[in-house]
């Protein structure tokens, strides 16, 4: 049933809203596109992003994926949780890094938020510290378990794969993702402006192709998810992996079905474009109807176009 979904000029159906909640992080990983965040400083309140989600949820948004810098950092990251689970959305998720989860996954839990996608690119501590410039791999491990734990479920490792980097290690991570009853997913590493140059995607760049042909071999099942981005997901042993390839890839954008929010309050059509942002939370300040939010909202939709086609 697609009738209450707004559709965008290329019928893409809007069903999922990305929420930036802020551009400050604990590590400073390599590779970071930043969710293809402008910096900013600024950052919403738990009611101002009550208040965005209500007018999602009104032009048919069904789910919500909290995300960064770093999620965990935001101080009233209960309460922000609290206040979009009363809106009673099909789902809400969060990407986070994990060093923070093992304090606050029975909290988010109970605030209502349904699963997480964990960014885990290495089990081996000096490769982690190679990526992050930190040492908190133990802590993200602890926090990936305690979400286990209390249910956040299907807890997701999200794996950025880099040449010479962690290449090598996908099967370790399946390991240890299928004996913990983890989803794994496979990101194909995309440029950012940590890693724009041509000699970072000559060095770390690794084309996901051949392990998705492996892949392809060893699995029981293949099961390809329609309205995200027609990623692939694998079943092998009795362990999951999925794998996500954005880059230069017409499938990932024509199957997009996401907008996203900035810290700042802007509505963002396209994690690759910044030149096509709409203003958001100034209207929501100025105590705007939401039915002009809708309109405010519907516009953001109009700007969507396939970065790839
Ligand atoms: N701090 C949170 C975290 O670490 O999950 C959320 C923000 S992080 C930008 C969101 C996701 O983007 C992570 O899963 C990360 O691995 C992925 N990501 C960041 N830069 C990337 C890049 N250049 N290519 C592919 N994925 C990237």
């Amino acid at each position: 049933m697609l009738e209450d979904f707004t559709l965008d000029k290329y019928e893409r159906p809007i069903i999922s809203l990305r929420i930036t909640l802020t551009n400050r992080c604990n590590v400073n990983c390599l590779y970071c596109h930043h969710d293809g965040m402008v910096k900013s400083k600024d950052e919403m309140t738990a009611d101002e992003l009550y208040t965005i989600c209500k007018v999602a949820k009104n032009i048919g948004v069904k789910k919500i994926r909290l995300s960064g810098g770093e999620p965990l950092l935001k101080k009233d990251i209960v309460e922000t949780v609290e206040k979009i689970a009363s809106l009673d959305f099909k789902d809400i998720s969060m990407t986070t890094n994990g060093i923070l989860l093992e304090k606050y996954a029975q909290d988010l839990k109970d605030a209502g938020l349904n699963r997480v996608n964990v960014s885990l690119d290495t089990l081996n501590r000096e490769t982690y510290e190679f990526i992050t410039k930190k040492d908190y791999l133990e802590d993200a491990k602890k926090g990936i378990l305690k979400a286990v734990e209390v249910g956040l479920y299907p807890v997701k490792i999200n794996m950025v794969i880099m040449k010479d980097i962690n290449q090598n290690e996908i099967k370790d991570m399946f390991r240890f993702c299928r004996d913990n009853d983890i989803v794994l997913q496979i990101i194909e590493l995309i440029e950012s402006e940590n890693c724009d140059d041509d000699k970072f995607s000559a060095d770390y760049h690794y084309k996901l192709d051949m392990v998705e042909e492996r892949l392809a071999d060893m699995a029981d099942e293949v099961y390809e998810r329609k309205f995200m981005q027609g990623r692939k997901k694998y079943y092998i042993d009795g362990g999951e992996i999925e794998v996500v390839k954005p880059v230069d890839n017409s499938t990932f954008c024509a199957n997009c079905s996401r907008l996203r929010i900035t810290p700042d309050g802007k509505i963002k059509p396209c994690l690759l474009r910044n030149d096509n942002l709409v203003e958001l939370i100034s209207h929501v300040r100025n105590g705007e109807s939401e039915d002009r939010l809708e309109e405010i909202f519907i516009n953001g939709i109009n700007n969507r176009e396939p970065f790839n086609s």
